[in-house]
């Protein structure tokens, strides 16, 4: 756990929302942030996610970056302040039928790089689904996800989050409640930031390894 690279984060912010990925890590870290006023946190595992709420404050703003398996949605849907990883159109599809009322917040993932394993919608399924999205929803998409490749170049890096931040200014005009470009983590945050990110997802920085 690093307290002083955390605040020299927030310190460095100018406006851009920081997400502390806190997932494997222990609740007592996530008071110890909670203590200097930090209130969103990211997990990628549901049950992980709903345990940790349980002995949390209610004021915390979870956000859900996992994979999504279609029968933990409605789960995943009821205990996310913001779900981040909307990377298939048959989860988007689920979430418009959940049955809840509350306001499921999402962003789409973008697709990035050409690995058959990275998920991700493309941008040709992500307009689509702006293009058509029921106005009266109780599902509203706030913005775009992005995850960069590991191990490619900067050049290469840049490119992705161009990639992300023109999508972005597309769609934007399209629906006015998209606000928010999700990218950048403990590795790449300050040229995410460079390109656009409005929001970054730090864990690895801020809290240390992954058990
Ligand atoms: C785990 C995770 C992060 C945090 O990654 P670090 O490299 O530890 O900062 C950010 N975003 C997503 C989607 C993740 O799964």
């Amino acid at each position: 756990m690093n307290l002083e690279t955390y605040k020299s984060i927030r310190s460095n912010l100018n406006g851009t929302c920081l997400v502390a990925v806190s997932k494997k890590h222990s609740v007592e870290k996530i008071i110890a942030l909670y203590n200097e006023g930090h209130r969103d946190f990211g997990e990628n595992f549901i049950q992980e996610l709903v345990e940790k709420r349980k002995q949390l404050p209610k004021d915390i703003n979870w956000h859900f970056l996992g994979n999504i398996q279609t029968n933990k949605i409605k789960l995943i849907a009821q205990y996310s302040s913001l779900i981040q990883s909307v990377g298939r159109t048959k989860v988007y599809n689920h979430l418009l039928k959940t049955g809840l009322e509350k306001e499921i917040n999402i962003l789409l993932q973008l697709k990035l790089g050409h690995e058959d394993t990275k998920s991700g919608l493309t941008e040709k399924e992500i307009i689509n689904i702006i293009e058509q999205h029921p106005e009266d929803s109780n599902v509203k998409v706030c913005g775009l996800m992005g995850i960069t490749e590991n191990n490619i170049s900067e050049t290469e890096r840049a490119v992705q989050f161009d990639q992300c931040n023109n999508l972005y200014n597309r769609i934007r005009v399209m629906n006015k409640n998209i606000e928010i470009l999700s990218l950048g983590m403990s590795n790449d945050w300050e040229d995410a930031v460079k390109h656009g990110s409005t929001m970054i997802r730090i864990g690895t920085k801020i809290f240390g390894k992954r058990k």
